[in-house]
């Protein structure tokens, strides 16, 4: 049993479990990636926004700062590599574990926070998925977390921040 349950290691679930921690809750975070950070271990370029949210820091530092701070409380329990795969009635969260996802843990929360993002907002075309053809996001997931260049002629379309940063 724990008091909280936080399904998502991103900045938002990494916030939620720092700021519940520090008030003394017992937390659960739980990632399905190899390591914590979410979108920004993909990150290396320095974000924009508000200095008060990091701005001109890149979002690996942000995310190894965030871990640390997390690493301070010893009431953190974190299950990374892990998918949570179900809630059902009786406030049992299910979670699939393990590299071939052989591992099942079960898990009673007083609260659950969803921190799980948000999806690519894919441009819908005919044969978009077609191989060689790919979001921003997975172009930058597939360079900065698994060092895959995916082609060296490259059209992107959108010069926003990330067609920039990604380009
Ligand atoms: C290419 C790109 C560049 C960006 N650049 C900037 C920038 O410069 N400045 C800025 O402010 N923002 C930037 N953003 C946006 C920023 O990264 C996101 O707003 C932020 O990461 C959202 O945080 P989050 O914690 O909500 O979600 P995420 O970072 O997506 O974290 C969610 C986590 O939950 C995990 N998860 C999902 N489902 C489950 C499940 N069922 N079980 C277990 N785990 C699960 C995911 O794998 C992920 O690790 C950028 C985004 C992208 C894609």
């Amino acid at each position: 049993m724990t008091d909280i349950a936080i399904i998502g290691g991103g900045p938002a679930g990494l916030s939620a479990a720092i700021y519940a921690a520090s008030l003394g809750a017992k937390v659960t975070l739980i990632d399905d990636g190899l390591e914590l950070g979410g979108q920004l271990i993909k990150q290396t370029h320095k974000f924009f926004g508000s200095e008060k949210q990091f701005a001109g820091i890149r979002g690996i530092e942000i995310a190894k700062k965030m871990i640390r701070d997390i690493k301070e409380y010893d009431h953190v329990e974190v299950i990374d590599n892990a998918t949570v795969t179900g809630y059902y009635e009786d406030e049992v969260i299910t979670i699939v574990q393990g590299v071939n996802g052989d591992i099942l843990k079960k898990l009673n929360a007083k609260r659950i926070i969803l921190a799980t993002g948000a999806s690519e907002n894919m441009l819908p075309f005919i044969n978009n998925d077609l191989p060689g053809v790919y979001g921003a996001g997975a172009v930058q997931t597939l360079m900065n977390l698994y060092g895959v260049v995916p082609g060296n002629n490259i059209l992107m379309i959108g010069a926003g921040n990330i067609g920039l940063v990604v380009s």
